[in-house]
């Protein structure tokens, strides 16, 4: 099966806004933000990202969804570069913000934010915009009054609801959802994932999920990847990455969460902060923070090691894992 949409070995780098970084690292003054990612998202699947605040996963949304160019790599949308597709086409990818409030008119009430998108799809008489409108309210689960309320009247989940009915008005073959529920209380995060996979489902739409929160991904996702300071250092189905993750990073981050659980008897291994991704370290960029590294060997300091398949659909970038099948830190 073909690939919606793609990402090949793509980069995206940015300078450094510090004047000082500039003079003392002269040319080392980039912040690797992504860092040669491949990626692929299937017609219809749920992939989730995750990572800590600065691994790079909201700039490859936004490398994903045509905000960003990219450095140096590829990103294609049903086999064409994303830089060459029509506006047509360009709008069969959207975005879901994490902050709808921002994102949404407070002059303009909904009728109006949602009608904007539905004229752009093509002539329409008034009759049938108002009958598109009040489907797309239906579709995320408000009633078609909320079509006279304003931003300041709706709470933050229905904010959400309303930033994905405009989302939706354009009839969307891709959706990069940014964080759409780390600024909602729990109940209303669950309703929002599940919203988000009933429509994914109903329509056929690809989503990429970036979030930060574990839970959340495990809830949505049937596809998950782990980054760490630019790089992918672990992708593999949902189930199977939560219930056998192999990089010492995803296995720090599942921990982390198993920390929380009072009846957990795991600990969190996950120590310190991500270092900067402009002086990213030497080799393994995970090595400073790693369990393993030293049970491994010096080979963690002086190389990155790549991305292999563990199986078909299970890929891991760590020493532990090399090709020929054999675990480095029994064989020295
Ligand atoms: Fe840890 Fe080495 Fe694997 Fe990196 S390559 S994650 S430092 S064991």
């Amino acid at each position: 099966m073909a690939a919606l949409i793609e990402t090949e070995s793509v980069k995206r780098y940015y300078a450094s806004s510090s004047w000082l970084q500039r003079l003392l690292l002269l040319r080392a003054n980039e912040i690797q933000a992504v860092d040669g990612v491949t990626l692929r998202i299937d017609e219809g699947e749920i992939v989730g990202l995750v990572g800590e605040s600065g691994c790079g996963k909201t700039t490859l949304g936004w490398l994903l969804a045509g905000l960003v160019q990219p450095t140096e790599g590829a990103v294609r949308y049903r086999g064409r570069s994303l830089a060459s597709i029509d506006t047509e086409t360009r709008k069969k990818i959207q975005l879901l913000f994490q902050y709808p409030r921002e994102s949404l008119n407070p002059r303009h009430n909904v009728r109006t934010i949602l009608s904007y998108p539905i004229r752009k799809m093509g002539y329409m008489a008034h009759t049938e915009i108002t009958a598109r409108l009040h489907s797309l309210l239906d579709m995320v689960g408000l009633p078609a009054h909320y079509a006279d309320r304003y931003s300041f009247q709706l709470s933050g989940g229905e904010l959400q609801r309303v930033a994905l009915a405009r989302t939706l008005a354009l009839e969307p073959e891709f959706i990069v959802c940014d964080e759409p529920t780390s600024a909602v209380d729990m109940n209303v995060k669950v309703q929002i994932l599940k919203l988000l996979s009933d429509i994914s489902r109903e329509k056929g739409i690809s989503l990429l999920f970036i979030s930060h929160d574990l839970s959340a991904v495990r809830f949505i996702a049937d596809r998950i990847c782990v980054m760490y300071l630019g790089k992918v250092v672990e992708q593999a189905p949902a189930r199977q990455l939560f219930e056998h993750p192999h990089h010492p990073y995803t296995m720090a981050l599942l921990d982390a969460i198993a920390d929380l659980d009072p009846e957990s008897t795991r600990k969190a291994s996950l120590q310190g902060q991500p270092p900067s991704p402009l002086a990213p370290p030497a080799g393994c960029r995970f090595h400073p923070r790693c369990a393993y590294q030293e049970q491994v060997g010096s080979i963690c300091r002086q190389r990155g090691p790549h991305l292999q398949p563990l199986s078909t659909d299970h890929h891991v970038r760590c020493f532990l894992y090399p090709e020929n099948g054999q675990n480095i830190a029994l064989v020295q």
